[in-house]
């Protein structure tokens, strides 16, 4: 089951839509390249058990 949910860049602040496969688990973290910057953002996601939503915190990498 995959949906998507929306964090901010950890680098330039922007906006950016990932994909989160919640079938990967209640919490997961990954790394991602932002969208608008190509800066590596460590997503860490937590998924609701109840209601599904999502939460993601971006940090810098390394
Ligand atoms: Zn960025």
């Amino acid at each position: 089951m995959q949906t998507t949910s929306e964090y901010f860049c950890a680098f330039c602040g922007e906006p950016n839509t990932t994909f989160v496969d919640i079938s990967g688990g209640m919490q997961q973290s990954y790394v991602e390249d932002c969208q608008i910057c190509c800066r590596p953002n460590i997503l860490y996601i937590r998924v609701d058990e109840d209601t599904l939503d999502i939460e993601i915190d971006s940090d810098y990498e390394g």
